[in-house]
């Protein structure tokens, strides 16, 4: 898909919204869900999204949908490094099937970054199991503030 398109409400975290397919939640609140992602590019791979919004990327998005999403992203961040100690860590997005983008529902991925560990490849790692993923979920939800 281009950055140009409509919004397809059965892409697959509109579902994960819709409480019809399973994710291990890290956090809520009135603007954002995060949790982790299906097949981590590394340990502690978080996705942040939008819970109210029908932007497909970064460029649909409308100003008060961009704020509380960055600040989701930024509280999330701190508790991926406070849960992991990790050396650095990476906070990307995607726009366009062109620049990677597989899901077209606005997220910004959090990746803890170590040294001398390679960074998995996107979209072509292994699936995580479900219960592993909720044990770091909660490790790192353990560490919000
Ligand atoms: P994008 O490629 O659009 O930037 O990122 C989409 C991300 O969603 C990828 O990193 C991919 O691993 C992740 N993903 C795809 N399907 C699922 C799913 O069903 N559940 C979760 N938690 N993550 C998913």
């Amino acid at each position: 898909m281009s950055l140009d398109g409509t919004y397809d409400d059965g892409n697959i975290f509109a579902r994960i919204l819709r409480g019809e397919m399973p994710a291990a939640r890290v956090f809520e609140d009135d603007h954002v869900y995060a949790f982790m992602d299906v097949f981590p590019q590394a340990r502690g791979h978080t996705l942040v999204i939008p819970k109210h919004s029908t932007a497909r990327n970064l460029l649909d998005a409308a100003p008060e949908i961009v704020g509380p999403l960055m600040l989701g992203v930024q509280r999330v961040a701190r508790a991926v490094r406070a849960a992991l100690n990790p050396d650095g860590l990476v906070v990307t997005q995607f726009n366009g099937a062109a620049a990677g983008q597989t899901v077209f529902h606005l997220h910004v991925h959090i990746i803890p970054r170590w040294e001398g560990v390679a960074l998995g490849r996107h979209g072509a790692g292994g699936m995580a199991d479900m219960a592993d993923l909720k044990a770091m979920a909660a490790h790192i939800a353990a560490k919000l503030s």
